[in-house]
């Protein structure tokens, strides 16, 4: 019997085309270079943390009524039968578990911290929307003032532009804090009480536990009711509202344009103050394009038994990005050097040229099947390689070989001894 990958997901392979063109590996590569480099020009060292954690840990950071834990987490009993845990469905709360848990706040509350890796959210099959899927993302620690969330934005702006993103927009939010939360919720609730009807019947019963989520809510019957809803950023203490200001003014001296969206309320519970979303409509369908998500979460770590620290990060899309990376088409991935075996005894000499090659930082491909020429320069042209070399007896005895431009088709006779070079120079030039 046949066994196939598990629903919602994916490999990422280097044949990837067509419908799964957004799995190709080198558009992945190609984006988590990007992300490293902006990493590194913004100061964030990474960070790994495991896969599964405490359920419980989930439940009291993104919350009991929020969709991800209530519906979506894949939970399961450890073999002892002692505890429920969960593959992680976010990368946040895992990341403020490990600050707390090794006493960071102690030694230097200040940390950047960025990861990479896979999360998992038991959701609805739909485009751009899987179970298992990658984020990249953020989390500085410690850092209150307002310039820090311009620099977390102007990160995440940076990895779009490096990419050659357009077209992306960045939708910007407050949510306000423990101070003038509470009176919004009130106003809040009291304006979608009266419209009761009107409402889903999934956002009757947040109404009740979680009535920020309804301005969530992708049903066109409760979009049309929150279009009118008050806004959070409309009733901020005066704190929050200086700090939102602040906020604002330095994102438009860094020249990064943005969207003010009241009803941005984010899937998760525990952001305070800015929360934004980058939405790319190439993505197509209206409710799969947000790309990125995030915001402050001020009261997160305290939450979680820890000291009281400022935080603020977000999380990134990997598939969503490699998506639109595939709308620009797919880099070659074509070795500087292929290197054909034209006799048994040529077999040394070909892993040694090869591996000199790639120690000046070409990249080079070897056919070990060997056999005949003709089916190894042929994959050579199926690879897309620059240029192409055959090592036989005669190469071997005269130490000099006819290195053939895969483009025009010339031959140039060059030394054994000067190939690498000779490779180097012209794919330089
Ligand atoms: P959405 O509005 O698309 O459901 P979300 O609010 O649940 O997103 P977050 O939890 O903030 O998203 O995650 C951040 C980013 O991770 C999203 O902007 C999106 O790019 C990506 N993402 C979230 N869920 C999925 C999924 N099931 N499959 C693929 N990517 C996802
Ligand atoms: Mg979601």
């Amino acid at each position: 019997m046949k066994i196939n990958s598990v629903k919602g997901m994916n490999d990422v392979l280097p044949t990837a085309e067509g419908d799964s063109v957004a799995f190709n590996g080198r558009l992945w590569e190609r984006a988590e270079a990007v992300f490293r480099d902006v990493m590194r020009r913004y100061a964030f060292d990474e960070v790994r943390t495991p896969i599964v954690e405490e359920a419980q840990l989930f439940s009291r950071a993104v919350g009991e009524a929020t969709d991800i834990v209530g519906k979506e987490m894949y939970t399961f009993e450890d073999r002892s039968g002692k505890k429920l845990l969960a593959l992680r469905p976010e990368g946040t709360a895992g990341a403020v578990r490990a600050y707390i848990e090794h006493g960071l706040p102690m030694r230097d509350p200040v940390q950047r911290w960025w990861y990479f890796g896979s999360m998992f959210r038991h959701e609805r099959q739909q485009k751009h929307r899987y179970r298992q899927f990658y984020q990249v993302g953020v989390e500085l620690f410690g850092v209150a003032q307002p310039e820090a969330d311009a620099e977390v934005l102007s990160l995440c702006n940076a990895i779009l532009v490096d990419l050659g993103l357009e077209g992306i927009e960045l939708r910007l939010n407050s949510l306000g804090d423990e101070q003038c939360r509470p009176a919004y919720l009130e106003l809040l609730s009291a304006f979608l009480r009266e419209r009761r009807e009107q409402l889903c019947p999934e956002c009757r019963d947040r109404l009740e536990r979680n009535p920020l989520r309804v301005l969530d809510c992708k049903n066109e019957g409760c979009q049309a009711v929150v279009a009118d809803a008050p806004a959070s950023h409309e009733h901020l203490c005066a704190p929050c509202s200086e700090h939102f200001a602040r906020v604002r003014a330095s994102v438009d001296r860094l020249g990064i344009k943005y969207r003010l969206d009241k009803n941005l309320v984010r899937g998760l519970d525990y952001y305070t103050r800015t929360s934004f979303e980058f939405l790319a409509s190439a993505l197509g369908s209206a409710q799969q394009t947000a790309v990125c998500g995030g915001g402050r979460y001020d009261g997160l770590v305290k939450q979680l038994g820890g000291a009281d620290t400022p935080a603020i990060g977000f999380g990134m899309g990997v598939e969503r990005i490699c998506a639109l990376l595939a709308q620009q088409g797919v880099p070659a991935h074509a070795p500087a050097l292929f290197l054909a075996i034209g006799d048994e005894a040529a077999r040394e000499e070909v892993l040694a040229l090869a591996t000199e090659a790639r120690s000046k930082g070409l990249a080079a491909e070897a056919d070990f099947r060997g056999g005949k020429i003709a089916r190894q320069l042929g994959r050579a042209d199926k690879r897309g390689a620059r240029f192409a070399v055959v090592i036989g007896g005669n190469e071997l005895a005269s130490r000099r070989a006819k290195l053939k431009d895969m483009r025009g088709g010339e031959e140039t006779e060059v030394a054994l001894d000067e190939l690498v070079a000779e490779v180097a120079r012209r794919v330089g030039g």
